[in-house]
């Protein structure tokens, strides 16, 4: 069956009172729609543990820095309530724009440090959108688990903070990355790459891969950054944004591995940016 979309935040709330009044656990999975594999496997994670799963769809305008990045935003409700009907949750929640901002909205959350490397120094006020949206719909939905990917670890670790820093009741859970079988990391933006990029879009994940091998063996990333940025490039993409060894939780910069330590890439292929992180 096909879950049923909420599209008011009374309604919403209508049906998390009855959940909460029968002493139903609720788990959210935020997402931007345009689901693949990846959202599903959110969706499946919170069906394991949650009595009552809400997935999110809101393109929020406030996390794009690029207007016509928003404009072409892939949009594909009706899909997006198909593919979710083989994991079993429970609502969609599609808000309207105007019952996630209304008239007069004037707050913005900032999560200082975490937001200030990767994709926060490339796309300005990026993190502050996310950062806004994310605990408006947790308090929205009232859950007790959000689940997001490591996919979007900057994002993971900014959620983590401000969940903390903001006593929301609520547990942040972070699922592994889901990859296409050649290993490009699945993202609604693939479905913007020409044919041509998409044959050349797994050189990312492969470049790093390697990248992750020559670390493991010792190298550090002065030695061997610079050829792995060559090799993205040679492979076609137009502009590397970063290719960084950070730790994993405050994501301060590295040179050489260790525990905790995860490589991060952004790189953009004809107009369409990808993002990357895997453990090193
Ligand atoms: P988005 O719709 O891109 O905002 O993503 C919504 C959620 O899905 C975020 O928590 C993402 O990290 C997660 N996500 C996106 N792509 C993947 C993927 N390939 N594997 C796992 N989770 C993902």
């Amino acid at each position: 069956m096909i879950a049923p979309i909420e599209r008011t935040l009374t309604g919403l709330r209508a049906q998390t009172a009855v959940w909460r009044k029968a002493g139903e656990s609720i788990g959210v999975v935020p997402t931007m729609g345009a689901l693949h594999q990846g959202h599903l496997s959110l969706a499946r994670a919170a069906r394991e543990t949650c009595d009552r799963v809400i997935v999110t769809i809101f393109v929020n305008p406030k996390q794009f820095n690029n207007p016509d990045d928003l404009k072409n935003y892939p949009r594909t409700e009706h899909d997006d309530a198909a593919k979710l009907e083989s994991t079993g949750v429970d609502l969609i929640y599609v808000p309207d724009a105007d019952q996630i901002y209304p008239d007069g909205f004037a707050t913005t959350v900032t999560v200082s440090g975490l937001t200030d490397m990767l994709c926060g120094a490339k796309r300005p006020g990026h993190f502050e959108g996310v950062a806004t949206v994310v605990p408006k719909l947790f308090l929205q939905t009232s859950a007790d688990k959000a689940f997001f990917g490591e996919k979007d670890y900057q994002q993971l670790q900014i959620v983590r903070r401000l969940a903390k820093d903001l006593d929301i009741p609520i547990e942040v859970v972070g699922c592994p990355t889901i990859r296409e079988e050649d290993g490009l990391a699945m993202s609604s933006r693939n479905l913007l790459l020409s044919d041509r990029s998409r044959i050349f879009a797994p050189i990312l994940a492969e470049v790093m891969t390697d990248l992750r091998a020559q670390l493991r063996d010792g190298a550090a990333m002065t030695e061997v950054g610079a050829e792995a940025r060559a090799r993205i490039l040679a492979a076609g993409f137009n502009e590397i944004d970063y290719l960084e060894l950070r730790d994993g939780t405050d994501l301060g910069l590295l040179d050489k591995t260790q525990p905790g330590a995860r490589l991060f890439a952004a790189a953009w292929l004809a107009g369409v940016r990808l993002i990357d992180n895997i453990a090193a």
